[in-house]
């Protein structure tokens, strides 16, 4: 870094809100998203007017940046080389202000998703959107990510949880457009703008979330099925009878449940391992006898039809916990494996999934291929691992997810993003106008291609 952007960057923060020379590699990343650290230099501001210096005086000359929240995302979007500044929003984490009258939450984007379901839920209200990286992930990155998660099928995705924000533009503009209200067709609707675009149109710095009202009924049951067509079956059932309170409707094929659950597993197994597909269900209203009694309802309807070749429902805060960590534990099908997240009709995602384990094992037969997800909305997670990683076995491995995905018409990405490594598959799910639209936004708000350069859409392609 030149010496006079340096100076300038410690300036506008201080020296101790800026990380330089071999302390920048030792930047961990909680969940091991990303390999490893490597930049010039992390600057940590502390508030927007801060962000919007830095991003001048970067923005001057044509220095890249790459912003950081939790560095959680599953798509390398926090990838840096030695030529960028990490910008890190990890101080900008003061709640401001929790309104139980308006039902919003004000939020700097540092913010963990975990402090501002607990500041939520301290005056009564549901913070909606929830993901297992909880408390790593930070508000701005998951709206950076339009992140979607446990609770998507009842409060649609982020998106559908933001009233407003604060965006710094690359060169320095700030965008204050921190509504607070339902409805504001005053416009257009510029948080849409910033809202899923993975940091290369702006940086986040400060937000405004529409809270709910907290369930005061909760029902949870862990179910198994054998064949995929039952589990479709009990998705339609459970969403036409209890269309006012499902919240969850998950899936897990054995290969993910067994390495959750003991003996393979860490957790206590509810059911036992073995039979090919669990299914999570989650109900929240707000009388608890009422929904109770219609979740019960809906279970032995499951039965009486012989979809079901097991079952049990949660009868505790204690068991329905066990059974949200079970399909929270992730780690053991993620971790070193290649991992995927498509959306496509629900009914064809057992079919999918049959025809990417051919296609993969026909051509390394030890290969491991685990399928998990939110069935509920149209969308599950692949991932691949028992294989000895190249660039030829990532190649075919790709081609075959996303071959296998083509004629049924589905996104590469449901709810991860594209980053780094999807790029080049983004014109499977995006036509060439769509894409060419995305490359002009970038190259007219970061006409120096400074912000997160590289990620989603390469701007000087043309
Ligand atoms: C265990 C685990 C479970 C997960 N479960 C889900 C799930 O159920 N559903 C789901 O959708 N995703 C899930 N994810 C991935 C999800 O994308 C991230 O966890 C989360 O959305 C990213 O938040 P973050 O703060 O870590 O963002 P980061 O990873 O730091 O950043 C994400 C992207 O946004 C940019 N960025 C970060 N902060 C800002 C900002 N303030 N302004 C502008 N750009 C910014 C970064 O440059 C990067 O490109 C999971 C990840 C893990 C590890």
């Amino acid at each position: 870094m030149s010496d006079d952007i340096f100076a300038e960057l410690t300036n506008i923060v201080g020296e101790r809100r800026i990380v330089v020379g071999a302390e920048v590699a030792t930047r961990e990343f909680p969940w091991e998203t990303h390999a490893s650290c490597d930049a010039k230099a992390i600057v940590m501001p502390e508030s927007t007017a801060e962000v919007a210096a830095i991003m001048r005086a970067c923005n001057r000359v044509g220095q890249t940046v790459v912003p950081f929240g939790g560095a959680t995302n599953l798509v390398q979007g926090c990838a840096t080389s030695s030529d960028d500044i990490v910008l890190s929003l990890e101080r900008l984490n003061r709640i401001e202000d929790v309104d139980a009258s308006a039902r919003t939450l004000i939020a700097g984007a540092g913010t963990t998703l975990q402090a501002a379901q607990d500041a939520a839920a301290e005056i009564s209200l549901f913070f909606p959107v929830d993901i297992g990286a909880r408390d790593n992930c930070q508000l701005g990155g998951l709206v950076a990510m339009n992140a979607g998660g446990n609770k998507v099928i009842r409060y649609g995705m982020t998106r559908d949880t933001v009233l407003g924000l604060e965006a710094v533009l690359a060169d320095g503009t700030v965008i204050s457009s921190m509504n607070r209200y339902i409805k504001n067709n005053s416009g257009f609707d510029l948080k849409h703008m910033f809202i899923g675009s993975e940091g290369v149109l702006g940086i986040i710095t400060r937000l405004v979330f529409r809270l709910r009202a907290t369930a005061r009924s909760h029902n949870v049951a862990l179910l198994a099925c054998d064949k995929f067509e039952d589990v479709v079956a009990a998705l339609e059932t459970a969403s036409s009878t209890l269309p006012n309170t499902l919240t969850a409707f998950e899936v897990m094929w054995n290969s993910f449940y067994e390495l959750a659950v003991q003996p393979r597993g860490r957790l206590d197994a509810p059911l036992e391992a073995g039979q090919a597909h669990y299914v999570l269900i989650e109900t929240m209203g707000v009388d608890q006898e009422q929904d109770g009694q219609a979740f019960e309802v809906m279970l032995e309807g499951l039965m009486e039809k012989g979809l079901l070749t097991d079952g049990m429902m949660a009868k505790s805060d204690k068991e329905r916990e066990l059974i949200w960590q079970i399909r929270d534990e992730v780690e053991p099908a993620i971790g070193g494996a290649h991992n995927f997240d498509v959306s496509l009709r629900s009914a064809d995602v057992g079919d999918y999934v049959d025809q990417v384990d051919t296609v993969i094992t026909g051509q390394y037969p030890d290969a491991s291929v685990i399928a998990f997800g939110h069935l509920g909305d149209n969308n599950v997670h692949v991932s691949v691992s028992e294989i000895d990683w190249n660039e030829g076995s990532i190649g075919f491995v790709e081609k075959a997810i996303y071959g296998c995905l083509e004629p049924f018409a589905g996104a590469i990405s449901a709810e991860h993003g594209i980053g780094l490594e999807k790029r080049i598959y983004l014109s499977i799910s995006r036509t060439d106008a769509e894409i060419e639209l995305m490359r002009v936004l970038k190259r007219t708000l970061d006409p120096n291609n400074i912000l997160n350069p590289g990620k989603v859409v390469d701007a000087l392609e043309r």
